[in-house]
C-alpha cells in the first residue's frame, strides 16, 4: 500500500526508471543481435560496399552536396541463416517486423559511420541510410496467413498467398530529396518522403532541389485473389476479395505476371490506413 513516506516514494522512482530504461535496453540489445548477425554473414560486406561508395562518390567530386548523397544498401536476411545463427533474431523479425526493421536501421547507420569516421568523414544524417531489407525464404506457415475476414489481422509479420489478379503501373516513392538555399547562405538541408521546398534555417526562404538528386523507389500496388477464387470459380453465395499489397522494387526479383501464383511476405506499415500490407519479399509459389 502506498503510504507517502519516503521510502515508498524511493521505490516509486526506481521502479519508473526501470520502465523507462527497459525499452533503450532491448533497443540496444536488438541492434547487438542484429550486428552479430551482419558480422557472420556476408551482410557486413555489403553494408562497408555502400559506405565505401559515398566516400568515393565524395572524394571525387568533392561538393558539398555529395555528403547528403543516400547510402543505399539492400539486405537480405535469409531465412535458413537466420534459423542457424540467430533463432532470437528470426523471432524478432516474425513477431516485431516493424521493431526489427529499426533495429535494421540503426545498426546499419552505426556500422556506416564508424567508416566514414575512419575516412576522415563526418557522420551522415541517418535520413541519408535506406536499409532495404528483406526477409527471404521464409517457407508457407499457415499460422501467418492473413485472412481478414476472419478478423485475423496479425500485427506480426503476415503472409498472402494467391492469384495476382491486378496490379497499378509503376509508382514513385520519394526516398530522399537534397536541398540548398538560392539567397547565398550555403545551406543544404535533406528531407525524406516530402517533395515540398523545406524553408532555410538560416534566412527562412524556400529552398531550391537537386532535382537530380532525388532518390526515389518505383513500386505497385497488388491485388491478390485467393487461390481458392480461381480453383471453384462457380462457387455461388461467396465473395472473393482481393488483398492488397504494396510491393517495392527492392523487395522482388521475378517479373510480376497475371494470373501467376504468388507468396508475399510482409506487414502492416504504421499508418497504413487501409488493410494494406507492406510486402518485404514476394516470390513465384
Ligand atoms: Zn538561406
Amino acid at each position: 500500500m502506498f503510504t507517502g513516506d519516503s521510502t515508498n516514494l524511493l521505490e516509486l522512482s526506481a521502479t519508473t526508471e526501470e520502465t523507462n530504461a527497459s525499452p533503450s535496453n532491448s533497443q540496444f540489445r536488438e541492434q547487438k543481435l542484429v550486428e552479430k548477425y551482419c558480422r557472420e554473414t556476408q551482410l557486413l560486406k555489403l553494408i562497408e560496399g555502400s559506405a565505401g561508395k559515398f566516400v568515393e562518390n565524395y572524394r571525387t567530386h568533392r561538393r558539398p552536396e555529395d555528403l547528403l548523397a543516400p547510402v543505399q544498401v539492400r539486405l537480405d536476411f535469409v531465412y535458413r541463416d537466420l534459423l542457424r545463427l540467430s533463432a532470437k533474431l528470426l523471432e524478432l523479425v516474425v513477431e516485431e517486423p516493424l521493431q526489427f526493421a529499426e533495429a535494421v536501421k540503426y545498426t546499419v547507420y552505426g556500422l556506416v559511420r564508424d567508416q566514414l569516421k575512419t575516412a576522415g568523414l563526418k557522420p551522415i544524417d541517418i535520413s541519408q541510410l535506406h536499409a532495404h531489407w528483406r526477409l527471404v525464404g521464409l517457407p508457407y506457415t499457415p499460422g501467418l496467413q492473413f485472412e481478414p475476414r476472419d478478423n485475423c489481422l496479425r500485427l506480426g509479420l503476415t503472409q498472402v498467398q494467391g492469384i495476382l489478379s491486378a496490379y497499378t503501373p509503376p509508382e514513385n516513392l520519394v526516398l530522399q530529396t537534397i536541398w540548398y538555399c538560392g539567397s547565398g547562405c550555403m545551406r543544404n538541408a535533406i528531407q525524406t518522403s516530402s517533395t515540398d521546398a523545406p524553408l532555410c534555417s538560416g534566412c527562412s526562404r524556400p529552398m531550391s532541389e537537386y532535382q537530380k538528386l532525388r532518390v526515389t523507389e518505383q513500386y505497385h500496388l497488388l491485388a491478390i485473389l485467393p487461390g481458392s477464387a480461381i480453383q471453384t470459380p462457380r462457387t455461388t453465395g461467396c465473395l472473393h476479395r482481393a488483398k492488397l499489397v504494396r510491393l517495392r522494387a527492392h523487395t522482388h526479383d521475378c517479373d510480376l505476371k497475371l494470373g501467376g501464383s504468388y507468396l508475399i511476405t510482409g506487414y502492416f506499415a504504421g499508418g497504413a490506413s487501409t488493410y494494406q500490407i507492406e510486402a518485404c519479399h514476394l516470390r513465384s509459389n
